[in-house]
């Protein structure tokens, strides 16, 4: 049985989603996760693409435990020194360097013929080398590139130090039949390719990224570049959790596995979309709302006779399981402490403090306290922004015949202003007030409401997400009262964007 290694890019790939945006401390929450969840290599970011970048992975490379950390780095010098400066904390670290090689972008995005892009290739993987043993190299818009050529390129960045050769469909051209014969290709005509692990980038633009990952493992990748959610550039990227799953539920055609920790991945899939806001669709293999569920009378009695008559992946797999009552008014900060160990949340004394006093407030409002509202809880506590603008007061009228209007009262910078404001509803009257105390101009781009569980005491949770310029941020708020936890979302979100570039 061989073992496909996964790296995961949803800090890098996943975050060029529009509106995925995250902030240092989102990104080192997440990449804890992925080690929990057992990802082989974490792409923690494009060192050279923005200071914000450079922190998130610096701080990555030396908090997170487990997985090589890896940055991205055009084939430049000062890309890939950025690079290493940004990863070299990391005790297992890797550059991850890349060049266009398909016609179209070498004569019309680089002006540069064939030779000058393989030298190019090699003195840069030559460097990385000079910095890391791990380095990986991949030729971009490998699928649209004449066969020879590639194999010629992928044979010298091998030669020069290269272990990872990827191979990416950058632009989600690719079927699986073809996409299985160029890795099959580049495994039989590439002399030296053993001393290499063939790795595969595959993008959803016609749905294929998962089948063209899997049918690169068929021909010989072990390696396969992926995200959770499947979040990512344009139609995003091939989904962890679908790869993983095909992988371990079918091992027996495939031989091979991965070192996935699966039940741990409905946690991930959770805490990336409340960070990004990026919702999951409710029947999307695996991690879907209704992944699990069976309506077919014939299916469900089935089902009732013999588990394996209609699932072919228990829930528990992936660790998902009924919700329950946990925690409630009286449970005291032991039972709310060990409980997070037991979700994977280890807080320090401060944040723990203050995150049992939420909690204590939250029990005040809502009799049964479930893991959900727990890790709702707890990740604002590891997401916290300065907060420039804070909410004080609230109140809200509307009604049948009667014109929306919203007075709120928020602190700025120490100073309380209050002021009352119409709309066309509730939410667009307390958005009016915030704008105009804060004298902030931004465009709402996004706005959801969800339940976190079920019962109509549950918490609402609710994302804004807003533009200004050519940044876009996620802002959260939770509350029993969805009209507080839209304001909150909406003032989180604008303290985002006054914490400056990330
Ligand atoms: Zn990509």
């Amino acid at each position: 049985m061989r073992t496909i290694k996964i790296f995961d890019t949803t800090l890098r790939d996943g975050e060029q989603s529009p509106g995925a945006a995250m902030n240092i401390g989102e990104k080192l929450q997440i990449a804890k996760q992925l080690a929990r969840l057992g990802v082989d290599i974490i792409e923690a970011g494009f060192a050279i693409s923005s200071p914000g970048d450079f922190e998130a992975i610096k701080t990555i490379s030396s908090e997170v435990e487990g997985p090589v950390i890896c940055s991205l780095a055009r084939a430049k010098e000062s890309d890939i020194k950025r690079s290493w400066e940004a990863i070299q904390d990391a005790p297992k670290r890797r550059i991850h360097t890349f060049h266009s090689t398909s016609e179209i972008h070498l004569k019309y995005q680089f002006r540069i013929d064939q030779a000058e892009a393989l030298k190019r290739s090699v003195e840069m993987v030559k460097l990385a080398r000079s910095y890391v043993e791990d380095v990986e190299f991949s030729p971009m818009d490998a699928t649209r590139t004449e066969l020879g050529y590639l194999c010629e390129v992928i044979e010298a960045v091998i030669e020069a130090g290269a272990s990872t050769v990827n191979i990416p469909d950058t632009v989600g051209y690719s079927i699986p039949s073809e996409f299985g014969s160029v890795i099959k290709s580049i495994h039989d005509r590439v002399k030296n390719i053993n001393k290499a692990v063939i790795s595969v980038h595959c993008h959803n633009d016609l749905g294929l990224s998962t089948s063209n990952s899997l049918a690169a493992v068929l021909n010989g990748a072990g390696q396969i570049e992926c995200t959770i959610n499947g979040i990512g550039e344009r139609a995003g990227n091939c989904s962890m959790e679908e790869v993983v799953m095909a992988l371990r539920t079918r091992s027996d055609l495939f031989n091979a596995d991965t070192n996935i920790v699966t039940e741990e991945i409905m946690r991930s899939s959770k805490l990336v979309t409340k960070i990004t806001g990026m919702s999951v669709q409710p029947n999307k293999a695996i991690v879907g709302a209704n992944a699990f569920s069976h309506e077919s009378g014939i299916h469900q009695d089935g089902l009732l006779k013999d588990k394996s008559t209609y699932e072919i992946i228990t829930p528990e797999t992936i660790g998902l399981h009924k919700t329950k009552f946990v925690l409630g008014k009286l449970s005291g900060r032991h039972a709310f402490r060990t409980r997070l160990i037991e979700l994977g949340y280890e807080l320090g004394d401060e944040e723990l403090n203050h995150a049992f006093d939420r909690f204590k407030k939250l029990a005040d409002q809502k009799k049964e306290i479930f893991d959900e509202d727990l890790e709702s809880l707890v990740s604002e506590e590891f997401t916290t922004v300065p907060e420039k603008y804070s909410l004080v007061d609230l109140s809200v009228s509307s009604g049948i015949n009667r014109e929306p209007a919203a007075m709120l009262k928020i602190k700025i910078d120490e100073k309380i202003i209050e002021k009352t404001e119409n709309g066309d509803g509730p939410i667009d009257a307390i958005f009016r007030a915030i704008t105009s105390i804060t004298g902030t101009k931004s465009k709402l781009l996004k706005y959801e409401v969800k339940a976190i569980t079920g019962g109509t005491d549950a918490q609402g949770e609710v994302v804004c997400s807003l533009e200004k310029g050519d940044r876009s941020v996620s802002g959260h708020g939770a509350d029993t009262d969805i009209i507080i936890a839209s304001a909150k979302a909406y003032i989180n979100a604008l303290n985002k964007l006054a914490a400056g570039k990330r």
